[in-house]
């Protein structure tokens, strides 16, 4: 770690004792270098180890609670504070530095930068890795594309994922953290999942974002759109010309264009009751409308009793679950008992179409290009074009 960025990281520290988090920028390219990823979150207890000399602080501070030249202890959350070790310490949490070039193993994976692991009002622990942006993206990217994807992919999910990453923590400058390291957010795997083509990826792309109007585009992305990307405006309150969607006839080749999923419809009436929804033996589903981009809007589910409940595509794969129900683009039918669904695509549908940007990419369109295509409208700039918007 340079100088500069150890006198940033100190900054955002300092900074976050008065309870609010600024961007750490690195003086030298004005780059913002620290990003909290939320790697745990409600754990009783955290084992944590570090092969090399290291350094634990009290959260927020500069105290050395503890210091020597190797580490392996379990950290869990007591009434008053953690205890760390056998050691009770009455406070809020504590950070864990590893000196040099030694990576914090935690949870089977190894992770760059520092970690703080916080106590949360249920005593339970949060754990959070703090990171400069693009270590973060080294370990983002295995998990978003494929590794052996060619490289104009990888670049422009590199700009995409720095693009996301960036917006997220402004969004977020007052939560605890910026990011979560699963599907939430943007998958996360640590040191652990680099591989030398992403890496070169972001070493490529550094600085680089995606920029609207002259402020950071939040460059959502997906797997696979099966046609037409969606519209942002119809699953979050984000309504701007890059994110509107487009057509999309470079995703055939995905694995995930068609799928089909079965489901008995005392699963879907066991669903609906847990979340809350009065509802006897299901007679009908059927879907009432569909978007411009072909996804499911509004759905309708029929009991015996005449009972009808209207959900939202939307509504349906969070009751359902977005692993389980992979898009909202789909066809539905009740046969024998059974709800047949018929799908297309994976994922909220929104921004880049990773299965598509490879599509464009094995026909030899460059990473702006592909870009420009999924995000009409936007353009990529340097992060210290907009670093008064940070
Ligand atoms: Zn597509």
């Amino acid at each position: 770690m340079t100088k500069v960025l150890r006198s940033m990281v100190l900054c955002c520290l300092i900074m976050s004792m008065f309870g609010f988090r600024a961007l750490a920028l690195d003086a030298g390219t004005t780059e913002p270098v620290i990003i909290r990823v939320c790697i745990m979150d409600d754990k009783e207890s955290i084992y944590i180890s570090v092969k090399d000399t290291y350094k634990i602080l009290a959260l927020n501070s500069d105290r050395v609670l503890m210091s020597g030249p190797r580490l392996a202890t379990t950290v869990s959350g007591t009434k008053d504070g953690v205890m760390l070790g056998a050691k009770e310490l009455k406070m809020g949490g504590i950070k864990i530095k590893a000196e040099g070039k030694a990576r914090i193993y935690v949870g089977g994976r190894l992770f760059r930068g520092d970690v703080d692991i916080v106590r949360k009002d249920n005593g339970k622990l949060i754990l959070v890795n703090d990171i400069s942006l693009d270590d973060y993206l080294y370990g983002v990217l295995y998990h978003e594309v494929s590794h052996r994807w060619p490289m104009e992919v990888l670049k422009a999910q590199a700009i995409a994922a720095r693009s996301f990453a960036l917006y997220q923590a402004r969004q977020n400058k007052m939560q605890p953290y910026d990011l979560r390291s699963d599907i939430y957010s943007q998958v996360y795997g640590g040191s652990t999942s680099e591989r030398w083509s992403t890496t070169m990826a972001v070493n490529v792309t550094k600085g680089k974002v995606l920029v609207y109007n002259g402020d950071l585009l939040p460059a959502y992305y997906h797997a696979t759109c099966a046609g037409h990307t969606e519209n942002g405006y119809n699953l979050w309150s984000v309504n701007m010309p890059p994110l509107r969607g487009v057509e999309c006839s470079f995703c055939a080749r995905s694995p995930h264009y068609k799928w089909t999923k079965e489901m008995p419809l005392w699963s879907l009436e066991r669903k609906l009751s847990e979340s809350g929804y009065k509802i006897g033996k299901i007679v009908s589903v059927n879907i009432m409308s569909k978007n411009q981009s072909g996804r499911v809007d509004k759905m309708e589910i029929k009991d015996n009793a005449g009972v009808s409940i209207i959900l939202t595509g939307k509504d349906f794969r969070q009751l359902i679950g977005p692993n389980d129900l992979r898009s909202t683009k789909f066809d539905i039918s009740v046969k024998f008992g059974s709800l047949i669904i018929d799908g297309r695509g994976w994922g909220h549908g929104v921004g880049m179409c990773q299965w598509g940007a490879f599509g464009m990419a094995s026909q030899g369109k460059k990473a702006e290009e592909i870009l420009k295509y999924y995000y009409p409208g936007a353009e990529v700039a340097t992060i210290d074009s907009i670093k008064n918007k940070l």
